[in-house]
């Protein structure tokens, strides 16, 4: 029998060499079976011709016509005028970058075909940079299939994808893939056929359908990679069961004195999360649970019990933060809690250089450290714990799958560390049970007594002096106050220069205040201090970028403006508001957006303006990005998907899981080969 497609190496294909192949690899395709299973992003119909007259704006089409008029025009900038008409209007191709040959090419009386997107310009309906054709002779024929759009890397481009998806689906018929789910499934494709349709759409499929993600080809798919998925966190599971972890007795002593020494009570969500903790902790199976709480509801304490019983088990603790300003605060806080305990703290980070990080190192390595606190530089090679015991990872969404089992390696003596994860973003729990599942979850479902909901206004830019002149007050009166400049266009350094022009202002119109800048470019060291003084009420106004989205904590700064809010996804509005109402004073958020707002905009800042909660700020979110974002995400935890994104396939997570139940029950020994097809071991799945 020959090979099956999974088996055979993508190099295979004509016009794959080395150098394509390489980059194939960085998108996890190695096989011919791999490439049939990279579908379509979206697709375009070029299968059909509108008329001119029937042009819609924003969409992709075909149109054809005869040039009535070529000229070159200059504006602001000159460009290369066509007009163009079939019999039913006129419309205006224009070109601000064109070639002598395409101008000489481009000549009144030639007929064209082009593909683009209308848009009204000045001169009515325009085409900017349209793709085109001359037709020279009447029978150009048009596609017979919709167009499929890959997802692709730096130098792959779409002819190349058309060319290795059609040859491998000519080997498609010959040598079909298994349908493994096909028993279990009702559904008008199997495997083969819904493979086809969707790398090669016929011309009357439907493409709104397509579009969201919602035809019944993809479906049939995406049913498989969520069973897939369900069944590779299963087959972890198992995994992880014959690894051994450090067993750590159970010591509530201990924490009830711990307890004791803080100046607050821990909250009966906290103590209860603590106690599933503790109770998973001194089994000989390692931990893997990822604790969800909502902002502020004092994940960092949890952290630290659980730390102090492995601790005093003689065991090691690593603690990971996705920022040097996250962990210092950590740090701080740790050093704070312990400071009468017999727990050596470290720090590490990528700026620990030199004698300092040696001297870090060797204490590590023979245990004389028991806490190490750091950023990603945790992860590196040359640190080697003495005998590490729990690996804790706050705010996980900022971490990849390598840095992870890279602490994962860590442990020594045939031990495996228990994992505790800790993340503010809410997870469905069908969802949870697909992209974690091979973790157990706790969840904080409260907040510490005595938190004022944050009140939250909305307030157009026009009136920020108003603003400024609010802020000036309240500071005036011991507040303090973050002013959070977010990223105006897309590219990268504008953030900083809004952050920098906004500080300039506040600095002149607030001369009674001082003013301090904190922003993700500046030398980590002058972030610290500057946070160091906010911290230390030496800064009334903080202005800041994105940077302290995540876990700062500053209980007497009780105000926030947010620049252009309508730019950030609500979870993160939601994060960076979640850095005022720590204290006892009543908090503000003013959400300072720029006129006119859509309507979209509109709902989803609103939905912020009127919840304090987590859980239901996401679920809204999921809700108002509806239809208009064609594809969710596809990033779930450690997680992502194929063809499968979140929300809108959330729906087809209970059949999946029927799915996944049925393969175990009935073909168990095709468990391997679905997981292979949609997982990609390398990443997480080989060795746990
Ligand atoms: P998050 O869950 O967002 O990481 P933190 O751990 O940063 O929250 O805690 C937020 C603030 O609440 C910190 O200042 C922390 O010291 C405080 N805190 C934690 N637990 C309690 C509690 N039980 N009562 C009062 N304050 C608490
Ligand atoms: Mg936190």
């Amino acid at each position: 029998m020959s090979k099956p497609l999974a088996e055979i190496p993508v190099t295979s294909l004509r016009g794959v060499g080395p150098s394509l192949a390489g980059k194939l690899l960085k998108l996890g395709i190695y096989s011919v079976e791999d490439v049939l299973f990279h579908l379509p992003l979206r697709y375009q119909d070029r299968t059909r011709i509108t008329p001119i007259g029937a042009i819609q704006t924003d969409a992709d089409i075909v149109v054809e016509g005869t040039i009535k008029l070529a000229d070159i025009a200059f504006g602001k900038r000159r460009s290369l005028v066509i007009r163009m008409q079939d019999g039913t209007g006129t419309v205006t191709l224009r070109f601000f970058y064109f070639s002598s040959h395409q101008k000489n090419n481009l000549k009144p009386g030639v007929k064209l075909r082009c593909f683009g997107q209308a848009r009204r310009g000045s001169s009515g309906l325009e085409f900017y940079h349209p793709e085109y054709e001359l037709i020279e002779d009447d029978d150009v024929p048009l596609n017979k299939h919709l167009t499929a759009i890959y997802p692709t890397t730096e130098g792959v481009g779409q002819k190349q994808w058309r060319n290795l998806c059609s040859q491998a689906i000519k080997q498609l018929q010959d040598r079909p893939p298994a349908d493994l789910i096909g028993n279990y499934l009702q559904s008008d494709f199997d495997l083969v056929s819904a493979l086809h349709y969707l790398h090669n759409p016929p011309a009357d499929a439907q493409l709104e359908l397509l579009s969201a993600g919602k035809h019944p080809a993809q479906i049939r798919l995406i049913v498989e990679e969520l069973a897939a998925h369900r069944l590779a966190g299963e087959h972890l599971r198992q995994l992880q069961k014959n690894n051994h972890a450090p067993l750590v007795p159970v010591a509530p002593k201990l924490l009830e004195e711990f307890s004791r020494t803080l100046a607050f009570t821990p909250t009966d969500a906290q103590s209860r999360v603590v106690s599933e903790i503790c109770a998973e902790l001194s089994q000989t199976q390692p931990m893997m649970r990822l604790v969800q709480g909502d902002v502020g509801s004092g994940k960092t304490l949890v952290a630290a019990m659980a730390t102090l019983q492995v601790v005093s088990a003689g065991f090691q603790v690593a603690f990971m933060a996705p920022t040097e300003l996250l962990a210092e605060q950590h740090l701080a806080s740790f050093q704070l809690w312990f400071k009468d305990l017999p727990v050596n703290v470290g720090w590490l980070s990528g700026r620990t250089k030199g004698k300092a990080r040696e001297r870090i190192l060797s204490e590590i390595a023979e245990n004389q450290i028991q806490l190490l606190i750091g950023t990603h530089a945790i992860f590196q090679e040359k640190v080697s714990f003495k005998s590490l015991g729990m690996v804790i990872v706050d705010e996980q969404h900022r971490f990849g799958v390598q840095q992870r089992l890279s602490l994962n390696e860590k442990a020594n003596g045939g031990y495996k560390p228990h994992q505790l994860v800790m993340t503010a973003t809410p997870i469905p729990r069908s969802l949870f049970m697909v992209a974690y599942a091979n973790f157990d979850c706790s969840i904080i479902d409260e907040l510490p007594p005595g938190r004022k909901p944050v009140s939250t206004v909305l307030i157009d830019s026009a009136r920020r002096d108003q603003v400024a002149s609010r802020v000036k007050d309240a500071c005036e009166s011991g507040k303090q106050a973050y002013w959070v400049c977010t990223q105006i266009t897309e590219d990268e350094e504008s953030d900083l220069q809004a952050a920098e022009a906004t500080f300039k202002t506040l600095h002149e119109a607030l001369p009674e205040l001082t003013v301090g800048l904190v922003h993700g470019k500046m030398k980590p060291s002058d972030k610290l201090t500057a946070m160091h003084a906010f911290k230390a009420g030496e800064i009334d106004v903080l202005v800041a970028t994105t940077v302290i989205e995540v876990g700062v904590d500053v209980p007497n700064a009780s105000i926030m403006v947010i620049e252009n809010p309508e730019r950030l996804g609500l979870a993160q509005l939601h994060q960076l508001r979640g850095r005022v109402g720590r204290g006892p004073e009543e908090s503000y958020c003013v959400l300072l957006f720029k006129h006119p707002l859509s309507s979209n905009s509109h709902a989803r800042l609103r939905v912020i303006r009127d919840s304090n909660d987590g859980f239901h700020i996401a679920e809204q979110d999921f809700k108002l990005r509806g239809p208009g974002v064609v594809h969710g995400t596809k990033q779930v935890g450690y997680t992502s998907f194929k063809v499968a994104s979140f929300p809108e396939h959330e729906y087809l997570l209970s059949c999946a899981e029927s799915v996944a139940e049925s393969i175990q029950s009935f073909s168990p020994d095709t468990t391997r080969t679905i997981i292979e097809r949609w997982c990609d071991l390398d990443t997480g799945y080989a060795d746990v």
